[in-house]
């Protein structure tokens, strides 16, 4: 991985992050008379703050993996240690895993 590299994964990542931070939302369900409406409105908040919480969980990634950018074991897999590959760094750049890897952890059944 050149430095060059190293910079086009940065700016994609600050770019992600700049991208998560700007969407405001508003996460109040405002009254209304109607019950339905209401209803509606209040499940219509709960799916925005699931979203929220998903994309705040993808700003931690985003932050952790700019974070071990710095690092010279960035790019390596945690699992088998094995170079994850340039170019699903840059689809990618948060990836922690390579290919096989990742595709093992997902069919694995997840600890409870
Ligand atoms: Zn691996």
């Amino acid at each position: 991985m050149t430095a060059d590299d190293r910079l086009e994964i940065r700016r994609s990542l600050e770019e992600q992050l700049e991208d998560l931070a700007s969407r405001e939302v508003s996460l109040t369900a405002e009254f209304c008379p109607d019950e339905n409406e209401y209803a509606s409105r209040v499940y219509d908040l709960h799916v925005t703050v699931s979203l929220r919480e998903r994309e705040s969980r993808q700003a931690a990634r985003v932050q952790a993996a700019l974070r071990r950018l710095a690092d010279p074991q960035y790019g390596v897999c945690r699992e088998c240690g094995e170079d994850i590959g340039l170019a699903r760094l840059k689809a990618n750049p948060v990836a922690e895993f390579c290919v096989a890897c990742q595709a093992e952890l997902e069919a694995r059944p997840r600890a409870a």
